[in-house]
């Protein structure tokens, strides 16, 4: 079905997916508080909206793609934003990445005008947004994401309903802790490596290629399972820190993520938990969360 849709926020990721959309035969109004994205749009042969409002006015479906949340709040919730235009029972959908309170906050001012409200972060970068290939994490009403599905699936490939509203953006505040450790740890690895003499290629081919991008896929089945039986012991782990942390200081190159997991281990150690599966360091931040995690 071809729908009118409005999207705001023609940025790095905004402007591809307008493309695709257009692309895909949807009518499209757009608004950016930049011109120029605003001019190749419109040669694309998108509408260009005024302002949030005006943009709300003349669309069936309105999509935001800002920075963070006081943009989002501001352009839906703000003086000529999408709220006062949009018109009851249409569907808005925030595909920025923002707090999921404000996500909520969002659902909650939409129930006036009864809206079809979904959360709907992305991951997968420009390049994913180009080619349509984005993850598309959505919370909300199962049956909104459902109607919504045809059009997620003109955006992206990997799209998965994660829960109610603010859902998708607990999912992608999870997913960023891992990008941002696992490029983090490559970051100590990789100094450590070089400034020890290494050749930092052969590092990066010997890391991409070993148990550290296969142990998510290996060990969270059985964590999510409880089971912590040594494939890795956490106290061999512990050691194998404590060898880096040392080479770090002998090469003067500080590792703080290593030193806070060796600490975390050490924990673990003391808890009598130095037998349990690497992987068992989750019991630390489960202490401290004072909440278990099981499938
Ligand atoms: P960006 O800064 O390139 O684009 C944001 C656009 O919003 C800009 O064109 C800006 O002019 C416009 N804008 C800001 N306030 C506005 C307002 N009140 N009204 C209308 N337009 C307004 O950002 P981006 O990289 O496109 O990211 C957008 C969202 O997607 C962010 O939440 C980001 O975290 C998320 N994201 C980005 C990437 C990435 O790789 N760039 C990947 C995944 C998710």
């Amino acid at each position: 079905m071809k729908l009118k849709i409005g999207l705001i926020g023609l940025g790095i990721m905004g402007k591809p997916m307008a493309k695709n959309l257009l692309k895909a035969g949807h009518e499209l109004v757009v608004y950016d508080v930049v011109e120029a994205p605003l001019r190749e749009l419109e040669k694309l042969g998108a509408k260009i909206g005024r302002s949030s409002k005006a943009v709300a006015e003349q669309s069936d479906l309105v999509i935001t793609m800002l920075p963070d949340s006081p943009d989002v709040e501001k352009a839906a919730l703000g003086s000529q934003g999408v709220f006062e235009g949009i018109k009851s029972g249409s569907t808005y959908i925030d595909m920025s990445t923002i707090s999921p309170v404000t996500s909520k906050k969002l659902a909650e001012a939409g129930k006036a005008k009864n809206l079809k409200i979904l959360d709907a972060p992305v991951s997968g970068g420009e390049k994913g947004a180009i080619e349509a290939s984005l993850t598309i994490m959505v919370g909300g009403p199962k049956a909104v994401f459902d109607e919504c599905l045809p059009l997620f699936q003109v955006l992206g490939k990997n799209i998965v309903y994660c829960g109610g509203v603010g859902a998708g953006q607990v999912v992608k505040a999870c997913n960023q802790i891992l990008v941002a450790g696992v490029l983090e740890s490559a970051g100590e690895a990789l100094v450590l490596g070089a400034k020890a003499g290494v050749d930092p290629q052969i590092v990066f081919k010997v890391i991409a290629s070993g148990w550290a991008m296969r142990v998510l896929d290996a060990r969270v089945p059985l964590l999510l399972k409880r089971d912590f039986k040594p494939g890795f012991k956490t106290r061999l782990h512990y050691k194998d820190l404590s060898i880096a942390l040392s080479a770090g200081s002998e090469y003067g190159v500080s590792l703080p993520v290593t030193s806070l997991i060796r600490e975390m281990m050490g924990a673990m150690k003391v808890a009598g938990r130095g037998d349990f599966d690497h992987s068992g360091i989750i019991t630390v931040l489960e202490d401290l969360a004072k909440f278990e995690v099981k499938a």
